[in-house]
């Protein structure tokens, strides 16, 4: 049996109707704050997420799903040059020249996408979308990483992400978008019935902040880096602030100890984070602050958040994302200032599963159509109709004995039976038979969506 691949799954239903119920919530409130959808190419070339994420993050430099397109050219490149030089250096003849360097030419190293911020800036750039005064994007869609699948971890994962990015001139840098942003994040969890988040905050400052805090930083870790973890030991030299990511117990105390971004916050990136709390505090989000959290993607600057549940256990965060002022010029677009976060969809539809079952979001057919005999047709005329009345119908067949219509019903959650025979279509009135009460009465063609919708 050919099964789905390790870290992948299929999602069933009524499993997808809890999806499609989170979805149709975040479009709703996400309008509401004037977004609109954006969808990005599932591959992109590999310079993009090289640049846009940071080649030193793990998701560049260990996670990501990528291939040379067309494939093996290089290699057959390689191989062909391999020969001649051996043939040369034996002093044999070779028929055939080299492969020519054209074939090199259309080859380009293509990745699946771990994220989706970069694809959007690079959309944003290349459509020159700002001329069009398109600021507010989000999108829904599977992302690709080779993490070690184990739940609420997987290798295709699902992320509802929106970024708002313009020029200053047009507000983007400012506390109140990062605030806005924020609140429409509340707001999407209150409506989804998501109670026990928690927000947690930081300021990462900007790149001159961090440069003063890497250096502190690399002097704190000298002297304790070799007690640590492989890991910390080669994030103190290369990027010491991704110390802050490690989860190894044993490394906790030392982490602890270290120097803090928040004491080298320059005087603009301190009043842009108060400002930032003094809106949500006025607004009534609450959040705590976590001067530990860093984030793992390189543009990251200013304020970054992430929100997490209770409920999820070791992966507890349902999103996360910040601001990212630098990214659209390290991708060779304009000055852009940006913030944006990505919803782990997956992960909020676990929390969601802790409180509403799919069931309870899944629409059942209101009617089970049962035709007799030889009533295929007039069956599925009449399911045409009652489906243009907004009605979910389920159609049975005229093969099927009346007892084994009942139990098909049944099965599949109807709410009434219409039974559809040959002494009913002449009478233009159809048995309509409550499943649950058990009730039948005999109702006319015209009256027919009405009586169930009522
Ligand atoms: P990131 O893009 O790493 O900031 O992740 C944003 C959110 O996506 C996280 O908070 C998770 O909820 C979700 N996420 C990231 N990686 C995975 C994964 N491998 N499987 C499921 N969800 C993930």
């Amino acid at each position: 049996m050919i099964k789905a691949v390790r870290g992948t799954r299929d999602l069933l239903p009524p499993e997808t109707a809890l999806w499609n119920f989170v979805e149709a919530a975040v479009r709703d409130v996400f309008r509401a704050y004037n977004f609109q959808e954006i969808r990005t190419p599932i591959f992109e070339a590999t310079e993009l997420f090289a640049r846009g994420v940071g080649e030193e993050t793990d998701i560049v430099s260990k996670e990501m799903y990528t291939w040379d397109d067309p494939p093996g050219r290089f290699r057959e490149y390689v191989e062909r040059y391999r020969e001649l030089i051996t043939a040369l250096q034996e002093g044999r003849q070779l028929s055939g020249g080299p492969v020519p360097l054209e074939n090199l030419a259309g080859q380009q190293s293509l990745t699946l996408r771990p994220e989706n911020t970069a694809g959007v800036v690079r959309a944003y750039i290349q459509h020159k979308l700002w001329d069009r005064g398109l600021n507010k994007l989000y999108y829904i869609g599977p992302q690709f990483r080779r993490e070690r699948p184990q739940k609420g971890r997987y290798r295709q994962f699902y992320q509802i992400g929106a970024e708002v990015i313009g020029p200053a001139s047009a507000g983007s840098e400012s506390p109140a978008r990062d605030a806005e942003v924020l609140e429409m994040l509340a707001t999407l969890l209150d409506r989804l019935g998501i109670a026990n988040w928690n927000l947690e905050l930081n300021s990462v400052g900007c790149p001159s902040d961090r440069v003063k805090f890497n250096e502190a930083l690399r002097n704190a870790l000298e002297p304790v880096k070799e007690k640590m973890c492989a890991d910390c030991q080669r994030r103190a030299v290369t990027n010491p602030l991704r110390v802050f990511d490690c989860k190894v117990p044993e490394d906790q105390p030392i982490i602890e100890k270290l120097p803090r971004i928040s004491q080298f916050l320059d005087e603009g990136c301190r009043t842009h984070f108060e400002a930032v709390q003094a809106i949500l505090a006025k607004v009534g989000v609450r959040f705590s602050l976590n001067d530990r959290l860093v984030r793992g993607l390189d543009y990251y600057t200013r304020t970054a958040f992430e929100f997490t549940h209770g409920a999820l256990g070791a992966q507890n965060a349902i999103l996360g994302g910040g601001r990212y002022d630098g990214l659209s010029e390290a991708l060779g677009g304009p000055a852009a200032p940006g913030i944006g976060f990505a919803i782990g969809e997956d992960r909020l539809v676990m929390s969601l599963q802790e409180k509403a079952s799919a069931e309870s979001v899944l629409r059942k057919p209101d009617v089970y159509v049962a035709p007799m005999a030889g009533m295929n047709g007039e069956a599925a005329r009449l399911a045409r109709e009652l489906r243009r009345n907004d009605l979910v119908i389920e159609l049975g067949d005229d093969s099927f004995r009346l007892k084994k219509s009942f139990e098909a019903a049944t099965k599949a959650g109807a709410k009434y039976i219409l039974i559809v025979g040959e002494n009913e279509v002449k009478a233009d009135s159809f048995a309509l038979k409550n499943l649950a009460t058990g009730e039948q009465v005999s109702v006319p063609r015209a009256e027919l969506a009405q009586r169930i919708q009522g």
